[in-house]
């Protein structure tokens, strides 16, 4: 979920890690001391993030948003799995978002296993923020010709030639190669953030399941 490189924290490792968003969409974490303000740095301080901030793509933001509307509006709880692989492990979480007593929404993270890649085998990645470039952001290359590969936000897997792959098929099927000019360059992929169509769906339905449990009851 939080593939993305704009959170001001590296909590990737982490167990366990909340963050918090209230009426304004305005985004806390735990701090010391309780709740305080998530920032990001500007040229002028520190400015206070929103939510949407924190997600790299708009498809991925706009899916978030819609968990976010129906936990706060509909008093639902949510949950569902995710992954966030960093450069040497596959990290599995589930998130479960629900609403506190001072009207905050919880974003409860919580890591269900780590898995080690096979030694030598190294996920280096560039993600290419969505937000920063052309909004018709469709192309698949960077400025300097690199293909820009989709990496789905939610799994994890890499669309390569109209199919979802795992780092790791991309590797064994040699799509992908770890070094393709020497021995000591390890090779940087180019990712751009968005949802594959089953990720998508599942949290869709996860939604439309609230939705209607929430009219019945
Ligand atoms: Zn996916």
């Amino acid at each position: 979920m939080h593939a993305n490189q704009s959170l001001p924290f590296d909590d990737s490792l982490k167990q366990e890690f909340s963050f918090f968003v209230d009426e304004s969409d305005a985004l806390f974490v735990q701090g010391t001391e309780g709740l305080e303000p998530a920032t990001r740095d500007t040229e002028s301080g520190p400015v206070q993030m929103l939510f949407a901030e924190i997600f790299a793509d708009a498809k991925t933001a706009n899916l978030f948003n819609s968990v976010l509307v129906q936990v706060r509006q509909g008093r639902s709880i949510l949950s569902f799995p995710y992954r966030c692989d960093n450069t040497t492990h596959c990290l599995f979480f589930r998130v479960q978002i629900a609403a506190t007593r001072d009207e905050l929404v919880e974003f409860k993270n919580q890591m269900i296993a780590s898995d080690p890649r096979p030694s030598g085998v190294t996920w280096n990645r560039k993600i290419i923020p969505a937000f920063t470039s052309d909004s018709s952001d469709q192309g698949a290359h960077t400025n300097n010709g690199a293909v820009v590969y989709e990496t789905c936000s939610l799994c994890c897997r890499v669309s390569f030639e109209d199919t979802w792959y795992e780092y790791q098929e991309l590797i064994d099927q040699e799509h992908w190669s770890l070094r393709p000019n020497s021995e000591e360059e390890t090779r940087v992929m180019s990712c751009k953030s968005t949802l594959c169509a089953t990720c998508e769906s599942a949290v869709n339905q996860r939604l439309s399941d609230a939705i209607r449990y929430r009219m019945v009851a």
